[in-house]
């Protein structure tokens, strides 16, 4: 193929898609959104590499799990070293803690971050290869007043962007006591069932049991398997209990979900996930999150319990579109119209007084006729013409 053939034929990478206007403006007013509830919570941005090592998300996420087992972009650099295309933002995060020791120059680790993620998933409908997230990650704090806040800073996202009707559903892991007593009990009843069960989760009964509790084949006949709030220890109960009465302090409806365990295998205590108003498939979830304890010393940095959650943009858009109840675009701006060649200068003049005055100005300034004029002026939603 001659490089001009092969030019003519480029489409996008398979799952990969471009944002164009008019996504791009809900796109950048769902994340101004957000960094303003961001601001008025105390946290402060961060942006990490969009390449890591593919080792940290292996240590991070576990071995076992979906995403490092077959969702990840990886490559070799030149120096043959393994990296890969960053699939979730808290291990570059919490790596980036413990290079920079925000343990000792932060007085509270309070981050939050916005970027593209990738994930070599099917791609579907609310499913993309290459996705954006906003999330946050709160450190050094154990209390579930940080737990509160988090879903509380999810929940406020949400709304600033203009999506009311969402639930959130909640549960806890407990901590690693509780999850191994957890594992022995769900083995013991996986075992039971093991043969009726789908292939994956027999893998899964050997690897990681918990997983099997996500499996969307064999949902109906897990429904019966023990849960992970009836092997809490009292602290980690205590915990539960007193993140539902902080919730209800601050008017935030959710709900207890018992078999919610989440794929990776850092979370600890607190797990949440949030999904639009009557919708439940996993595709359609708006933001998760939860409390991972033990994550930034088994990464090598010292003991600080931490909490966050991330956020599908390209989710809250869709579920936007369904919940129509996106404001209709207000006309604003001022269109200049310039007649005839003379006009132009005038014009460019009027158009660079305007903008420098912090005034949403657009002409086109090329002799099309005033018709065609007023017609763009109209498709771009202007609210005033000026006519030189
Ligand atoms: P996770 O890291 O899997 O817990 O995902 C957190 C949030 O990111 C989800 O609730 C979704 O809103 C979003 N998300 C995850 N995977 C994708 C994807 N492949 N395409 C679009 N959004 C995604």
């Amino acid at each position: 193929m001659s490089p001009a053939e092969e030019v003519s034929g480029i489409q996008a990478a398979r799952g990969m898609r471009d944002s164009l206007p008019p996504a791009t403006i809900n796109l950048a007013r769902i994340e101004s959104a957000a960094r303003e509830r961001f601001s008025l919570f105390g946290y402060r941005e961060i942006r990490t590499p969009v390449l890591e090592p593919l080792s940290l998300f292996q240590r991070a996420l576990g071995q076992s799990t979906d995403i490092v087992e077959k969702e990840m972009f990886t490559l070799q650099d030149r120096g043959e070293r393994a990296l890969c295309l960053r699939p979730e933002g808290t291990a570059g995060v919490v790596r980036s803690y413990i290079e920079n020791a925000f343990d000792k120059t932060m007085a509270i680790p309070k981050l939050y971050y916005i970027g593209p993620m990738f994930r070599a998933e099917r791609p579907q409908a609310g499913r993309y290869r290459e996705f954006n997230q906003i999330g946050s990650e709160y450190f050094g704090n154990e209390s579930p007043a940080s737990d509160a806040e988090t879903i509380q800073l999810a929940a406020e996202i949400l709304r600033a962007s203009g999506l009311d009707q969402f639930e959130i559903r909640l549960n806890s892991l407990g901590c690693a006591a509780c999850r191994s007593q957890y594992k022995k009990v769900l083995l013991e009843f996986l075992k039971g069932v093991e043969q009726h069960l789908c292939e994956d989760c027999r893998k899964r009964i050997q690897k990681n049991p918990l997983r099997a509790l996500d499996c969307k084949t064999d949902k109906e006949k897990l429904k019966d398997a023990p849960q992970t709030l009836q092997t809490l220890c009292a602290d980690c109960k205590t915990h539960h209990e007193d993140l539902q009465n902080l919730l209800s302090l601050a008017e935030i409806p959710f709900q207890i979900s018992p078999q919610l365990v989440r794929g990776l295998d850092y979370y600890t205590r607190t797990v949440f996930e949030v999904y639009p108003a009557g919708k439940t498939g996993s595709q359609d979830a708006l933001a998760a999150g939860g409390r991972y304890d033990g994550l930034v010393e088994e990464l090598g940095g010292p003991k600080a319990p931490a909490v966050g959650f991330a956020m599908g943009i390209e989710r809250v858009m869709n579920a936007l579109e369904h919940s129509k109840t996106q404001a209709s675009e207000e006309r604003k701006g001022i269109f200049v119209i310039a007649l005839g060649k003379e006009a132009i200068p005038q014009s460019f003049r009027i158009l660079t007084e305007l903008r420098g005055n912090g005034l949403e100005a657009e002409g086109v300034l090329n002799q099309q006729s005033i018709k065609s004029q007023m017609r763009l002026a109209d498709s771009l939603g202007k609210r005033f013409c000026l006519i030189v």
